[in-house]
């Protein structure tokens, strides 16, 4: 029998996505370790007074089509598939315009779509020119959309989701997380409302009970060797073990790790200079997620909405309701606020929730005799990693070291990815079989170190 056994840190969809992959594969020689009461991390919901809260609404889409088919499974009958119904605010002008703005300018003032079509027109020209060799974020909306488009939307939302300015990001993340119609769709959005939808999420998936935590409690209920409120206090190297709150201590074969790759000084013995200087350099920023009750049915019938303008504070708001009923009591609304901020922009909780609820009556979704049932905010941090110039050396780096210690990082915040639900599931499920294919008598492990 191994002495050591593979130990897996944070029962989210990573860890035990990777757990799951292990057990399939008919090992027994894992632990998963999570220091909640519950599984599920940042996919678990909160409820408060019969009222249903995600970490920010979270919506399933993946074209991982192994990942589809496990969410199905877990899911089973809970499986709800709906048609996204999502907008732009727009206060200077008194309206809504569908997501995504660059694919549906149709109903804009007509300067503004003319300034942003011409501008279109100037950035596909340059593209054809071969000018087209974006540095930074800033630079790539630039060139994709035209300068109408960046300026007027673009821009100002990426500020306020990021925190920090898009000239200081790079954007190799993008892949499907902005819509890039061609310049032919964003014609034809600017002529007529009649387009189909466009993007990642024009539909998406969530369960028609319990919001989204149901799908990590059906992942967690199958697995065998899960340990709650068990917090990894230490990981000692090259010893190869974890100490754990409690005293106890564990030591691991391979260590798959899903906490925040900021926390590894903190949390490793025996770090080198030149790592704890990556770690300290990755940036992120944070959300309060301000949750409202509200004592009236139906406060809106769109699924979510996008704010790019000043006064608002929040950058996206969503209505839980419009995902699933049961998430509100009979005869109530909810809505469900996103507000970045970090570091480079920093903002107290009780601010943001006055200034959350100042701007949702600016923007008329809470009427001046709305009862509020209840706010209830949960600060997330990290949040997003915020991709800067040095992300990817930063976290090379730091990757390349943790596996010559047998170490793999999973997850949105142990890759330091840009990772949704599916995202996160997959990097378990990679590092799991990676670690079984290192097994004697398995095949070669495929990682080239970068
Ligand atoms: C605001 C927001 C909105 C999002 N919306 C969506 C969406 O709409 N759709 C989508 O697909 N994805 C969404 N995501 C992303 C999604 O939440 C993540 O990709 C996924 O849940 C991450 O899973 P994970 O296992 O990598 O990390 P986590 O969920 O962070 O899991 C890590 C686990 O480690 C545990 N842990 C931490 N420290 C210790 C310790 N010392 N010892 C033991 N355990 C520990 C934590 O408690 C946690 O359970 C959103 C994320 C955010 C922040």
């Amino acid at each position: 029998m191994r002495e050591r056994q593979d130990v897996i840190l944070g029962g989210g969809l990573s860890g035990m996505t990777a757990a799951w992959t292990l057990q399939q594969a008919g090992e027994d020689h894992w632990q998963i370790y999570e220091k909640e009461e519950r599984v599920g991390g940042l996919a678990r919901s909160v409820a408060v007074d019969g009222y249903l809260f995600d970490h920010g609404p979270h919506i399933l889409f993946t074209i991982d089509a192994e990942m589809e088919a496990l969410i199905r499974d877990l899911l089973g009958d809970n499986f709800h598939a709906q048609e996204r119904q999502a907008f732009i605010y727009h206060h200077a002008h008194d309206l809504y315009t569908r997501f995504p703005f660059q694919a549906h300018l149709y109903g804009l003032p007509v300067p503004l779509v003319r300034e942003c079509l011409v501008e279109l027109v100037r950035a596909v020209q340059r593209f054809e020119r071969g000018e087209f060799q974006p540095r930074n974020y800033e630079e790539w909306m630039r060139g994709v959309f035209g300068d109408g488009i960046s300026d007027r939307l673009m821009i100002p939302y990426a500020r306020k989701i990021w925190t920090i300015e898009p000239s200081e990001m790079e954007f190799s993340w993008i892949g499907r997380r902005v819509p890039t119609p061609d310049y032919e769709r964003i014609i034809a959005g600017a002529l007529t409302d009649d387009v189909a939808q466009v993007g990642a999420t024009s539909s998406f998936w969530y369960p028609r009970t319990g919001a989204i935590e149901p799908l990590p409690r059906a992942l967690g209920a199958r697995l065998k060797n899960v340990h709650l409120q068990r917090r990894a206090l230490r990981i000692e190297l090259p010893a190869k073990q974890v100490v754990f709150s409690d005293g106890a201590v564990v030591p691991f074969d391979h260590l798959l790790f899903s906490l925040p790759l900021p926390s590894i000084p903190r949390l490793f013995t025996g770090v080198p200079p030149e790592v704890e200087r990556a770690c300290a350099a990755l940036k992120y920023q944070g959300i309060y997620c301000i949750n409202i009750g509200v004592d009236r049915p139906d406060v809106s019938d769109k699924h979510w909405v996008y704010f790019y303008e000043e006064p608002f504070p929040f950058h996206r708001l969503s209505f839980p309701a419009t995902f699933s009923p049961d998430t509100v009591p009979p005869g109530k609304s909810s809505i469900a606020t996103e507000v970045a901020f970090s570091q480079w922009r920093p903002l107290d909780r009780d601010t943001a929730v006055e200034r959350t609820l100042d701007a949702l009556k600016l923007a008329k979704i809470l009427h001046p005799d709305d009862r509020i049932d209840l706010i209830h905010t949960e600060e997330i941090q990290p949040a997003y990693v915020i991709y800067d110039l040095d992300h990817a050396k930063n976290v090379g780096l730091i990757r390349t070291w943790l596996r010559e210690h047998g170490i793999w990082n999973i997850g949105r915040f142990g890759e330091w990815q840009y990772f949704n639900m599916d995202h996160s599931m997959r990097s378990g499920k990679t590092a799991a079989e990676e670690i079984l294919r290192s097994r004697p008598g398995s095949a070669p492990l495929g990682y080239n170190p970068p």
